[in-house]
C-alpha cells in the first residue's frame, strides 16, 4: 500500500518514512499544498497522511480535491490539539478520520489500518487459501509456517491478498507497493515477486502464478 505525507515538519517526515518504511508501507512526501496536488495528479495513492497547517495554506484545500473525484485515497488528518474547529472542517470535507499531534507511531499505525481495512472487510488479518498475512503484527504465514519476508515482500503479498485471484500488472505493483524513487525500467518489481514466490512456495505448491504479457496473479483457495 502506497501513502502520501504531506507535512511539512521534515523531522517528523523522516521518522514517519521510516516507522511506515518499516510496516511494509511504500512512503512519498509533500511539504506543501501545491506539491501535495502535483503528486495526487501522477501517483495513485491509498492513504494520505494530512497536516492542515501548511506553509502555501490550509491542507483542507487537498482534501477537498481528493473528494472530487470518487474512489480516492482514504485521508488521515493529522491537528495540532487545540483546533477542534480545524477537525470538524476536516470530517466535513471529507477526511476519513484525525490523529492529534504529537501522537505515538503505534497509534498512527493502528488509524491507517483500520482506514485501509474499510476496503479489506474489517479485519487486520487477510487468508487467502493456506496464507494468511496479519497487517498488525507485520507477519506472514503459510499454513503454520511463518515466512521471514522483506517489507516489500510483505507490500508485494499484501496487495496480492487482497485482490487475490485478479491479474496484477507489474505496473500496478509498482504504483501501490514502490514509492515515487522506483526507476519504472527496473527489473525489482520482477526481483521481488521471485523472491516472494520463493519464500511463499516453500515446499508446497507455487501459488504465485505469472500470467504472460500481463502481470501476476494469487491463487485463490480450491
Ligand atoms: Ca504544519
Amino acid at each position: 500500500m502506497r501513502l502520501l505525507v504531506v507535512e511539512d515538519e521534515q523531522d517528523l517526515v523522516d521518522a514517519l518514512r521510516v516507522g511506515l518504511v518499516r510496516s511494509g508501507y511504500a512512503v512519498d512526501a509533500a511539504p506543501d499544498v501545491d506539491s501535495a496536488l502535483e503528486k495526487l495528479a501522477v501517483n495513485d495513492y491509498d492513504l494520505v497522511l494530512l497536516d492542515l497547517t501548511l506553509p502555501d495554506g490550509d491542507g483542507l484545500a487537498v482534501c477537498r480535491a481528493i473528494r472530487l473525484a470518487p474512489g480516492g485515497p482514504r485521508i488521515l488528518m493529522l491537528t495540532a490539539r487545540d483546533r477542534l474547529a480545524d477537525r470538524v472542517r476536516g470530517l466535513d470535507a471529507g477526511a476519513d478520520d484525525y490523529l492529534v499531534k504529537p501522537f505515538a507511531l503505534p497509534e498512527l499505525l493502528a488509524r491507517i489500518r483500520a482506514l485501509l481495512r474499510r476496503d479489506e472487510g474489517g479485519t487486520s488479518v487477510l487468508e487467502v487459501g493456506e496464507l494468511r498475512l496479519d497487517t498488525a503484527r507485520f507477519e506472514a504465514y503459510r499454513g503454520e509456517r511463518p515466512l521471514q519476508l522483506t517489507p516489500k515482500e510483505f507490500g508485494v503479498l499484501h496487495y496480492l491478498m487482497s485482490r487475490a485471484g485478479q491479474v496484477i500488472p507489474a505496473e500496478e505493483l509498482l504504483e501501490h507497493v514502490w514509492d515515487e524513487n522506483a526507476d519504472p525500467f527496473t527489473n525489482t518489481v520482477r526481483v521481488t515477486v521471485g523472491s516472494l514466490r520463493r519464500k511463499v512456495t516453500g515446499e508446497g505448491e507455487p501459488l504465485i502464478e505469472t500470467v504472460i504479457r500481463q502481470g501476476y496473479r494469487l491463487r485463490e483457495d480450491r
